[in-house]
């Protein structure tokens, strides 16, 4: 039953792996809620979402319904010179649901490339009005996707070394990194704002738009800021004429307790959504921004016309699931269902923290975070491993960031499945031993 294992060593290179090192692929044949199953009926819970998209739960009755119904109408078209039901109500309900005046949407199917149309737009918009603004400014532990555009303003995430020559011009700033206890967050905060505005003005109009993830960046740690420096940074970039884009292909769809990370501070002029806009079912993004931005683009030439889309662009399957997703969330109560998530992982930090291998404890909507006291910290550090390999071995899918470990769980997740992901967490840290 199990023999397309083979073919896989075979035949498929995987993402952000090592298949020199690294132990084969797991089959998954079947999942439900937040769990996944083997082809042997082995439960693994999925407590990182599957790379963070999972919003709702796996095979939702709801949303595979959305899917099959559209599939008996138009599974796909292109975009340019044709539209459809599907896309233009997802662009409709997105631009309600965010209000602040970010109206426009533009389709695009995966993180980075929702990335990638933001960074193109803001240098067209200003391109367009006579300006040439050719630099951004990114935050140290940024990441932003594996595109050019998107690894240069995610060069401070560590990842891509080998790329660095062939990058566009990005100012990495420091991000004012917090968690439960700190009492140094403010000066952070301070020294970060004012390095930002010394760049602004040295860079004397050059810099097209600052790009961060609001609140939460996530590959690089899930590391948190506070909403204060978030607002205080887009006041900053508006009072010295910068666009900011937010980019907030993880944070969207819940997962910092509010629909969109930004309603807890300031609106951007770009957002950037993706993972949980689909509700982890299809690859699908979006990137919105006011209509003062979009006008720009308007004229008699198609030079001032955004040159840029893919083969699958909203594509019809993607934004019926996508609409019915955010449907759901009214429906079934999953904001408030996100805060006694957050509830109980408050309640088991406390456990937690005290643990003498984790440090740094943190807690944002649904994601529950500490890193590793002692330890290399390195993304793929030994000690990284043998924890992910002990998770996995008690039945759950967690994946530490380097010295960083983290539950992104699924709305769905049940108080029982919450316990045994505590429960393994604390199991993994004594498997640790000391420092
Ligand atoms: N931005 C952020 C904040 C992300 O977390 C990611 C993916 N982890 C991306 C962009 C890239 O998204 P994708 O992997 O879908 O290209």
């Amino acid at each position: 039953m199990t023999d397309f294992l083979d073919l896989d060593r075979r035949h498929v290179w995987h993402p952000y792996t090592q298949h020199a090192t690294e132990a084969p692929a797991i089959a998954i044949a079947r999942a439900s809620g937040a769990s996944l199953f083997t082809p042997e009926g082995r439960e693994i819970l999925d407590l990182i979402s599957s790379w963070w998209t999972t919003t709702h739960g796996h095979a939702h009755a709801g949303l595979n319904a959305a899917l099959a119904e559209q599939a008996g109408k138009v599974e796909h078209v292109m975009f340019a010179g044709f539209t459809h039901e599907p896309a233009a109500r997802l662009a409709a309900a997105l631009a309600e649901r965010l209000g602040h005046g970010l109206t426009r949407v533009f389709f695009s199917d995966n993180g980075s490339t929702a990335v990638e149309v933001a960074l193109k737009l803001a240098f067209q918009h200003w391109h367009n009005k006579g300006e040439r603004r050719h630099r951004f400014i990114a935050f140290d532990g940024g990441y932003h996707g594996d595109t050019f555009g998107a690894m240069a303003v995610g060069r401070g995430s560590g990842f891509f070394g080998a790329y660095q020559d062939l990058l566009l011009e990005v100012e990495t700033v420091p991000f004012p990194a917090t968690w439960d206890g700190d009492t140094e967050v403010a000066a952070r905060e301070a020294e970060a704002l004012e390095r930002i505005e010394k760049r602004l003005i040295a860079a004397d109009g050059a810099v097209a738009a600052i790009i961060v993830e609001p609140l939460m960046q996530g590959a690089g740690g899930m590391r948190f800021c506070r909403p204060a420096f978030m607002s205080a940074l887009v006041d900053l970039a508006h009072r010295l004429d910068t666009l900011v884009i937010f980019d907030e292909v993880a944070t969207g769809f819940g997962r910092t307790g509010t629909l969109f990370a930004f309603e807890q501070a300031r609106a951007p002029d770009i957002i950037c959504l993706s993972k949980g806009l689909t509700a982890g079912y299809l690859p699908l993004a979006v990137t919105v921004m006011t209509e003062r931005i979009f006008e720009t683009f308007l004229g008699d030439s198609f030079a001032r016309a955004l040159v840029h889309g893919h083969s699958f662009t909203a594509n019809p399957l993607a934004a019926a699931v996508a609409l019915r997703s955010l449907a759901l969330f009214g429906e079934e109560g999953t904001l408030p269902r996100i805060a006694a998530i957050e509830d109980r992982h408050r309640q088991a930090m406390a456990r937690l923290a005290v643990h003498p291998r984790a440090t740094r404890p943190r807690v944002l909507g649904s994601v529950l975070a500490f890193d590793l006291a002692g330890g290399s910290g390195d993304y793929k550090s030994a000690e990284s491993v043998a924890l992910r390999d002990h998770f996995l071995a008690i039945g759950l899918n967690i994946r530490p960031l380097g010295g960083t470990v983290y539950l992104m769980p699924p709305y769905c997740i049940t108080d029982d499945q919450l316990e045994r992901a505590y429960d393994g967490l604390i199991r993994g840290l004594d498997a640790l031993g000391k420092a």
